[in-house]
């Protein structure tokens, strides 16, 4: 039949030979495929493991939201909504958006979920994917993954702001994260950061012809954000620009002090960092974040702190508010970059079988030692023992269970230790005693 003609009722219509070509995954999103993928489950169990012995528990969210709620948490000024969200419209015309980040919905499901009821603060974490559409470069994708915690509800006790810091870096900790730094700021408050954010203003004005265009803009629309700035040369001037530690009010420096005796308290090592800042008015007091080693310049493996304005923004109660995101795309990078692959996953017992009998027994071994919690491989088709074997070892099996004829009729079951080249005899109840002793 030729291409392009009409075709019988059913029949799907035959690509052009141009149409039919290989499909790759959109730019900015990758696969995520064995053996690496052992690494990210070992990650979050491991995040699943310490949170849960901090009191957190799993929150399960939408990977879609309405746009507005995005827009009014992280704002309209900010790349992540202006211009990185991925929106559509939906059927009833209203606007939705992939998540760009989990905090938002958190707090939507906090007060949807009536979680102020409960016994505060409420600890909650979550994983998944967020999108974004920034350059990819290594450690930046479009679709990339975060682990992330927020404590809501609650005092403004030192102890909390502490006590999650100390969880993050217990967690890079048994992971065995190398050359984490943790930065921390106080950002003040309502109060007091207006203030400085005017005193900021007025300085940078002063400077602004030898600024970029964005920190020219950033003066008027959010001046804190400018201090953020990478540009080479730019850094001399900020570093000119006054302090917020030296305009906090009495209570955020009160704060503050705490947060760092509550830190050394716990022995976490911290660095103070008065650049650090969340350019946003929900946020206040303690913002943190935490690099590690083998990333470039994009080294920034967690970034935290306190948001108390954004429950009310969002149509809740007054709600305290605290946590951090983690990117766990660069947390994988950096554990690899330290030589932290899993092992590639072998199977433990591989079954090498030959004739119909030993099939069928090799089927009910297979099945039991799996029942038992073995990696088991049972070659569908016969083969010869010697190529078995060579199989065996390609799949980096540990053992290989030899079943012949011969072995099912004497009831004696040969089991290889491929590493050694061992052989030994043992019957069907004896060998699973013995793989559950060694294996
Ligand atoms: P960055 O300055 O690196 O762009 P950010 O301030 O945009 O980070 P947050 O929104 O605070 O980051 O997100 C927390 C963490 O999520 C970051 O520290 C980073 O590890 C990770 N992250 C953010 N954007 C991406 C991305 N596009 N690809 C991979 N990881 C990301
Ligand atoms: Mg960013």
């Amino acid at each position: 039949m030729s291409e392009g003609t009409a075709k019988g009722f059913g029949e799907k219509p035959q690509p052009k030979k141009e149409e039919r070509r290989k499909f790759q995954a959109i730019k900015g999103t990758r696969d995520l495929v064995p053996p690496e993928t052992a690494l990210w489950t070992r990650v979050e169990q491991t995040a699943q493991e310490v949170f849960t012995a901090y009191g957190f528990g799993e929150i399960r969210l939408p990977i879609f939201e309405q746009t507005d709620l995005f827009a009014r948490s992280i704002g309209l000024e900010t790349d992540v909504v202006s211009k990185e969200m991925y929106s559509f419209e939906d059927r009833d015309d209203t606007s939705v958006s992939l998540r760009p980040e989990a905090t938002a919905s958190v707090c939507r499901a906090y007060i949807e979920n009536g979680m102020q009821q409960l016994p505060q603060p409420v600890k909650l974490y979550t994983f998944g994917p967020m999108f974004r559409r920034e350059r990819p470069q290594k450690g930046r994708y479009r679709q990339f993954y975060q682990i992330d915690a927020e404590v809501l509800g609650g005092s403004e006790a030192p102890g909390i702001d502490a006590e999650l810091i100390e969880m993050v870096m217990a967690f890079f900790g048994r992971l065995g994260l190398e050359g984490v730094d943790l930065d921390i700021n106080c950002i003040g408050d309502k109060k007091c950061r207006p203030k400085y954010v005017e005193l900021l203003r007025q300085e940078l004005r002063k400077v602004k012809d030898k600024l970029g265009p964005d920190s020219q803009r950033r003066i008027e629309t959010n001046p804190l954000r400018v201090l953020d700035s990478k540009l080479e040369n730019e850094q001399k001037l900020i570093e000119e620009m006054p302090h917020i530690g030296d305009h906090l009010c009495e209570e955020c420096a009160e704060n503050y002090r705490g947060v760092k005796k509550e830190l050394e308290l716990r022995g976490v090592k911290y660095r103070e960092n008065w650049r650090l800042v969340r350019g946003l008015d929900y946020y206040s007091r303690t913002t943190f974040e935490i690099t590690a080693k083998g990333l470039g310049s994009q080294n920034a493996v967690c970034g935290g702190g306190r948001y108390d304005g954004l429950m009310e923004l969002l149509g809740g109660p007054p709600t305290r508010a605290t946590g951090f995101a983690i990117g766990e795309d660069r947390l994988i990078l950096s554990l690899q970059e330290g030589g932290k692959t899993p092992l590639a996953q072998g199977r433990d017992v591989y079954i090498a079988w030959m004739g119909e009998k030993a099939y069928a027994t090799s089927v009910r071994a297979a099945k039991n030692l799996r029942a038992a919690g073995f990696s088991v491989e049972l070659p569908p088709v016969e083969q010869k023992f010697g190529k078995a074997i060579g199989q065996a070892d390609k799949l980096g099996a540990r053992y290989a269970l030899i079943l012949g004829d011969n072995e099912v009729v004497s009831g004696e079951w040969t089991l290889k230790t491929l590493a050694t080249g061992e052989q030994a005899k043992f019957s069907e109840a004896t060998f699973l005693e013995f793989l559950k002793k060694h294996g």
